[in-house]
């Protein structure tokens, strides 16, 4: 197993390795030849860390292990007996202000940071150890995620990596959230987010997975709430971990955050990092072009599930 650094540094030496020889070849031809040369990816050794899970505050101790090719994600709960949750569209049970798995009564909470990490750092398989009922929320973004997955190491396994390719555009509409997929010869997300606050209103961006741009654009935004709705969620016994060095926590006018934005469209961009942990659960890379406009977790369930009902809009390459 030769480690590399992920999916996006090996796609793009592979183009520099391959282009002039597919240049006569269409785009979505040339994509594909050049992605039939990867193989699957997992974690060359096991890294651990703590931390409070967002919702509960619940403790929580989390080890990433190297697991075998076809493995996908799995959810290990090691306070219940080794149960394993896979991290699976088919286990998705609600989601209005984070992703939780359920299987058998068994229930796994706010899984998106961390699958995002692992899919925009190009990982394909690891099992996730944990002691409690939810993933813990580090800074509310995925760099402390990205940085472990980067202390781990990437290792190269010997099976090829398969892809959903999108074949048919499929769209979701719930009152002003829409979204959408459609085929293109990479992966890749147009998000658009409103809100009425000075910090935010409209705030657009688009995401191309390329050699590094999850690490450099996306990995580093943090989650972010209203003052408002937080109290509605303490009394509703959620965001109990929730904190200013978890969230950025937003009044009417400004913030309450002593820190500055790490960037002014730090929102957006968490959106987008969001909606790539919650396409992971399809269970591999997508190629395909998402359009996402003021989406939430269950829009993006929503319309994973919908494509997957749909066979003629997806194949597997
Ligand atoms: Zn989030």
């Amino acid at each position: 197993m030769t480690p590399h650094r992920g999916y996006l540094a090996t796609k793009n030496t592979a183009q520099i390795e391959w282009g002039p020889a597919f240049a006569a070849l269409d785009g979505v031809a040339r994509f594909l030849l050049r992605e039939i040369e990867m193989d699957q990816t997992t974690l060359a050794n096991s890294v651990s860390v703590s931390g409070v899970g967002l919702h509960t505050g619940a403790e929580v101790n989390l080890t990433l292990r190297p697991a075998p090719e076809n493995t996908g994600y799995i959810f290990v709960r090691t306070d219940l007996d080794k149960f394993e949750i896979p991290a699976s569209v088919e286990y998705i049970s609600h989601c209005s202000y984070a992703t939780t798995l359920v299987r058998r009564g068994v229930v796994l909470s706010t899984c998106e940071h961390l699958l995002s990490a692992l899919r925009g750092s190009g990982v394909d398989n690891c099992f996730i150890e944990l002691d409690n009922i939810e993933v813990p929320i580090l800074d509310g973004s995925s760099e402390d995620w990205v940085e472990l997955i980067e202390r781990a190491g990437i290792a190269e396994q010997d099976a090829p990596r398969h892809y959903l390719r999108v074949k048919q555009r499929v769209e979701i509409e719930q009152g002003d959230r829409r979204m959408s997929i459609e085929p293109s010869d990479r992966f890749e997300i147009d998000c658009t987010i409103d809100f009425p606050h000075p910090f935010i209103n409209q705030q657009k961006f688009r995401f191309v997975a390329e050699n590094g741009s999850y690490g450099r654009e996306i990995a580093s935004a943090r989650t972010f709430g209203f003052t408002h709705e937080i109290e509605m969620l303490r009394k509703a016994n959620l965001a109990l971990g929730g904190s200013l060095d978890n969230a950025i926590v937003l009044t009417d006018e400004g913030m309450l955050n002593e820190t500055p934005l790490r960037v002014p469209d730090e929102f957006v961009r968490h959106k987008i990092l969001d909606i790539i942990g919650d396409v992971a659960l399809v269970g591999m890379p997508v190629i395909g072009r998402i359009t996402a406009h003021k989406s939430g977790h269950a829009v993006h369930a929503a319309l994973m599930s919908k494509l997957l009902k749909t066979p003629t809009a997806w194949e597997i390459v």
